[in-house]
């Protein structure tokens, strides 16, 4: 008689959770999963995918207007969002649908419902208890937005991938990942957008030069951003439209207003206290470089924890946690020069440190940096400019940072990104031939630092 239900059961089927599952499965665990939304999580269900085809969506409007310079005469165009929301929703399904086969595939019996945890073995799960040897909380995120007065007449991220019509006119509070990415968004697709983000410059985080080129990109684009700027009530007026006030004591008017104000985890109602699971005030789960809590039963991984809020980084979590715990191959999460993008227009992709952290982690530093034209806006006329950049510790000359703005960067630095992980030197970088013509040729073909 065995002394628990299953090996291991997870909290939350997203991209961290299902990996998770489907891993230990895999080296013969009893394997059981909840989910309270669908199966997919944030990302395939209400984040990257839906995102991505957004991005794809406002791209268009700009290819139309390039592919004159190439000798086309492309008419007049029209653009059709319920069109693009059915699409969407239908892909978004069967990617759900893919989800929901790789759970029962790797034979993981999938529980539909909220599950809380009642003990460090135990799961609530509606009216049954389920136990299990180990628990994974791989509960994900939400958004969370500021308590301003008619704060209910903004959306997020959540409700902007399901509204009903384009809006004419938004208003994007924040100036991070998902508000830079949807202002260029809805800025494609034919909207008017005003940014509003608090602080000195959008990106807070990235290096200066990915900032300031991202802002100067967008705002030639059209999107209005305001800096040093916070958004202090709504008011829904009669004719449907959101008054925006703001605290340099001006208002705007707005359609639709999109708060991209930072995520929190998901710990509502998931019993951790009872359990005597630590989480940190604003509620991640704090874990050790093997995804365990405080308590040597129950893991967890993703946007939960502590740690990077990105898919692939939960992905990896997941995977490590399960080879550790149920493959006989224990090894630590590795958070160690993790590429990341940001899919705004024109994108922004990036590995490895600042120009401005650079000498607190790598002392003495060489800069390389070009700014140049694409190939592909030399006949378009478009005045989009696209940046690259490369840091290097002068001591061992590895190229500790890498940054690019412009079409195609995380294509671009998704490769440069080995080379980086790697530990590879500028000679090294230096001593690749590049392919002619591209853009990516740039990064190993820039020859002079432009300080160090
Ligand atoms: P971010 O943390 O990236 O940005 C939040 C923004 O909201 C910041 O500009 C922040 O300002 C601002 N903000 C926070 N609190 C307030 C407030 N009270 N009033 C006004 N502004 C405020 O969060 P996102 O929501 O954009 O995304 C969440 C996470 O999801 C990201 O960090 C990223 O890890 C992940 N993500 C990744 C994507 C990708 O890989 N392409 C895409 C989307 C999300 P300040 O900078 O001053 O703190």
């Amino acid at each position: 008689m065995r002394k628990f239900d299953y090996d291991l059961f997870v909290i939350g089927a997203g991209s961290g959770g299902v990996r998770a599952a489907r891993v230990a499965a895999g080296y013969g665990a009893r394997v059981g999963v909840c989910e309270s939304s669908r199966v997919g999580g944030t990302c395939v269900i209400r984040g990257c995918v839906p995102k991505k085809l957004f991005s794809y969506a406002a791209h268009f409007a700009e290819e139309f207007e390039d592919a004159a310079g190439y000798g086309w005469e492309v008419g007049e165009t029209s653009f059709s969002w319920a069109r693009l929301i059915a699409n969407k929703d239908r892909e978004i399904d069967r990617l759900n649908r893919v989800y929901l086969a790789l759970l029962s595939d790797a034979d993981v019996k999938l529980y539909p419902v909220h599950g809380k945890l009642l003990d460090s073995h135990q799961v609530q799960l509606g009216e049954d208890i389920v136990s299990a040897e180990k628990i994974l909380i791989a509960t994900g995120g939400r958004p969370w937005t500021p308590e301003i007065s008619g704060i209910e007449h903004g959306i997020t991220s959540d409700e902007a991938f399901y509204l009903k019509t384009l809006p004419e006119r938004v208003i994007v509070v924040g100036g991070g990942f998902i508000a830079c990415e949807f202002a260029g968004i809805f800025n494609g697709l034919g909207s008017g957008v005003v940014q509003v983000y608090r602080g000195e410059q959008i990106l807070r985080g990235f290096d200066h030069d990915v900032r300031d080129t991202l802002a100067g990109e967008m705002t030639e684009k059209g999107i209005d951003i305001r800096l040093y700027t916070n958004v202090t009530e709504l008011i829904r007026t009669t004719g449907g439209q959101i008054t925006a006030k703001l605290d340099d004591g001006s208002e705007l008017q707005a359609d639709t207003v999109m708060f991209a104000t930072g995520r929190v985890p998901n710990v509502q109602n998931l019993g951790l206290r009872a359990a005597g699971v630590h989480a940190m005030p604003g509620g991640m789960i704090p874990v050790d470089e093997y995804s365990r809590t405080n308590l040597p039963s129950v893991f967890a991984v993703g946007d939960v924890t502590s740690r990077v809020n990105l898919t692939p980084v939960a992905l990896m979590e997941g995977h490590a946690f399960a080879d550790s715990e149920f493959g006989g191959n224990p090894r630590p999460a590795d958070h160690d020069f993790i590429p990341s993008a940001v899919f705004s227009h024109p994108p922004v992709a990036t590995v490895g440190v600042t120009e401005k952290d650079a000498a607190t982690h790598y002392g003495e530093v060489e800069i390389y940096k070009s700014e140049f034209t694409p190939m592909k806006h030399t006949l378009s006329g478009r005045r989009e400019k696209t940046m690259m950049k490369l840091i290097v510790q002068a001591s061992s000359d590895k190229v500790v940072g890498l940054h690019v703005v412009g079409l195609d960067a995380p294509e671009i630095v998704q490769g440069f990104a080995v080379a980086v992980k790697s530990g590879l030197t500028k000679q090294q970088f230096d001593c690749t031939t590049g392919i002619h013509p591209t853009a990516a040729e740039e990064l190993v073909t820039m020859r002079t630092p432009t300080q160090g």
